[in-house]
């Protein structure tokens, strides 16, 4: 038997527990939805304030150079670079997840359509994250490809002599299931295609190795475990064997080679800077800043190799306090016990019954008690739905994990998620 005391000794011995004083978290609040909104850094209000009063008030336009705005895709694209097993200079943070995947999905196809025109397949997971797939979908009409969905387990087989890019999404959001990125890779190539890796539930949540791994294109988002703010961009990271083979659709201006020689035509920059569009977002570039200087201190701690061991450590208590302290109320476990097979999430499923699942309401009645999670709708062939939850080792500790779980037992054995003011839709979910 786990007991509180077990957990409080745990966080006592914990190297990472200084981490949650970089970060403001408000009272009372246990924060499981890092894999979907990061928490703010302590930092980033008075950064933020610095750049709209100082930077933009009084520098104005001459912070371009003054206060470095022209550079902050890359310089910040070179502090998520050792995050993700990418070089010096292959990152630049921009734009959003959704329109990062659709330029690298053109320069993959691109590349397929030069070295194998023959190849005209597109292959991702039916539960992908659905911006993933109707990227993949639109690009698909546009350039006469087909999409072929399959399941996680019928990947390898979907490897044939059709297949142009295989885009998969590392770690699933609704599941917390995450793929053998070199394996994958290797098994693709050898199958002669490209793979494009979305990291957005494994930059900042699991040690990524892109460059061993061998892989094509990379992308990933910045709201989630990097702490970026809401709407943070985005990043996009390109295998440096491919960068320069061709551009990417969305030519802009801040992709060209001499942006202020203000040519007619289009030259694109050399590497990854060409995956620039245009004018980026600087206040929200700036916060970014924040969260990313935060994993600049964790390296000091032992970095993502660190984390990931305490990530480990505290969804596998999770885990087993849930089947310990919460048996016998309909919950089931949708996320690997696997360690190699597990992100940074846990996600609990519920079976449907006449009167829905249960699910929505148990989390609405958690957050109510200040434990955020999330609720996922199931695929409806499971017949379940999913809570989810989230463990960013940064800032929760073990015995978060035991008050989570304490709150999940007493909505069960209450039945107080069945009040109706748990029971009503929001537009976010
Ligand atoms: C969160 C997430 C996104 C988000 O894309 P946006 O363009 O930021 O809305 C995309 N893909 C995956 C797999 C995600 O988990």
């Amino acid at each position: 038997m786990i007991t509180l005391q077990d957990c409080q000794t745990r966080d006592a011995a914990d190297p990472l527990k200084g981490m949650r004083e970089l970060f403001t978290i408000p009272e009372g609040v246990i924060y499981l939805d890092g894999n979907s909104l990061g928490v703010m850094p302590s930092t980033a209000a008075a950064r933020a304030a610095e750049v709209i009063t100082q930077e933009w008030g009084v520098g104005l336009i001459r912070s371009w150079n003054t206060a470095g705005w022209f550079n902050l895709p890359q310089r910040l694209g070179n502090q998520i670079a050792p995050l993700i097993g990418a070089g010096k200079d292959e990152v630049v943070v921009t734009d959003t997840t959704s329109i990062n995947l659709y330029k690298v999905l053109s320069a993959a196809l691109n590349i397929a359509a030069q070295d194998a025109p023959h190849r005209r397949v597109i292959v991702s997971e039916r539960n992908n994250f659905p911006t993933d797939l109707y990227i993949a979908e639109g690009l698909c009409k546009e350039r006469g490809y087909t999409l072929k969905l399959v399941e996680p387990e019928e990947v390898a087989a979907s490897l044939d002599q059709d297949l142009a890019v295989l885009m998969l999404t590392h770690v699933n959001y609704r599941t917390g299931a995450m793929h053998d990125m070199a394996a994958v890779t290797a098994a693709a190539h050898a199958a002669g295609a490209l793979v494009v890796w979305d990291l957005a539930h494994s930059a900042g949540a699991v040690p990524v190795d892109l460059t061993g791994a061998k892989a094509d294109f990379s992308i990933g988002c910045g709201y989630k475990y990097l702490n970026g703010g809401p709407g943070a961009p985005a990043f996009v990271w390109v295998n440096p064997q491919h960068a320069d083979r061709f551009w990417q659709p969305l030519s802009g201006w801040w992709g060209h080679a001499a942006p202020f020689a203000f040519t007619p035509d289009y030259q694109p920059a050399p590497g990854i800077t060409r995956y620039l569009c245009g004018t980026q977002p600087i206040v929200s570039l700036s916060l970014l800043e924040c969260g990313l200087d935060i994993f600049a201190a964790a390296e000091r701690l032992g970095g993502m190799a660190a984390l990931r061991t305490k990530s480990l450590a505290l969804t596998d208590l999770f885990i087993a306090l849930v089947e310990q302290r919460c048996a016998g109320y309909g919950l089931g476990l949708a996320t690997p016990r696997d360690h190699a097979q597990r992100g940074s999430q846990v996600c609990l499923t519920r079976e449907y019954t006449p009167e829905g699942s249960g699910a929505f309401a148990i989390v609405q009645a958690l957050i109510a008690r200040g434990v955020i999670g999330d609720f996922r709708a199931g695929d409806g062939k499971a017949h379940k739905d999913i809570l989810r939850f989230g463990f960013t080792p940064l800032y929760i500790g073990f015995e978060d994990v035991w008050n989570s779980v304490e709150h999940l037992r007493q909505v069960l054995e209450s039945g107080e998620w069945k009040l109706p003011q748990f029971n009503q839709k929001h537009a976010v979910t």
